[in-house]
């Protein structure tokens, strides 16, 4: 019969964000079974370990994280919180993305007045077309970079 690892791949590693499992260490009369991250096993990655973190204890975690959800059935009013803080990062998110896009439509309609300004003064005479190829340029550039 195997040990069970109840928490094997629901956690991530802190120090490099692997997720952990478990694995049995065999001492003779001590057997011992412990949580680690794949981070650990130098033998997956080419340059040998990528964690500095170390295996946890299976019943040290276990208890830890069981003391954590009886806390959390005790007080649901947390995960309300939680939740509500999320939904309203994301929010803020999303009015950021929409207020820089207002901005740079605005930027790219005042761009737009000022090429038809430019053209203007370009075909009455006024300015020479190598002092607005330069600008013209520039603008191009940003718009396909802004697309
Ligand atoms: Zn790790």
């Amino acid at each position: 019969m195997g040990y069970e690892y109840l928490l094997s791949g629901r956690l991530r590693c802190q120090s490099c964000g692997y997720a952990l499992y478990g694995k049995p260490v065999s001492a003779p009369n001590n057997p011992r079974r412990y949580y680690r991250c794949l981070g650990q096993d130098g033998h997956r990655w080419a340059q040998g370990r990528v964690c500095a973190g170390h295996p946890i204890r299976v019943e040290v975690l276990d208890e830890i994280v069981w003391e954590q959800t009886q806390e959390l059935i005790q007080h649901p009013e947390v995960i309300l919180q939680e939740y509500s803080r999320r939904v309203q990062t994301k929010k803020q998110g999303a009015l950021d993305l929409t207020a820089l896009l207002m901005k740079k439509q605005k930027e790219i309609h005042y761009q737009e007045l000022e090429k038809k300004c430019l053209l203007d003064l370009y075909q009455t005479g006024i300015i020479a077309l190598e002092e607005i190829t330069p600008r013209f340029l520039h603008r191009t550039l940003l718009q396909v970079i802004l697309k």
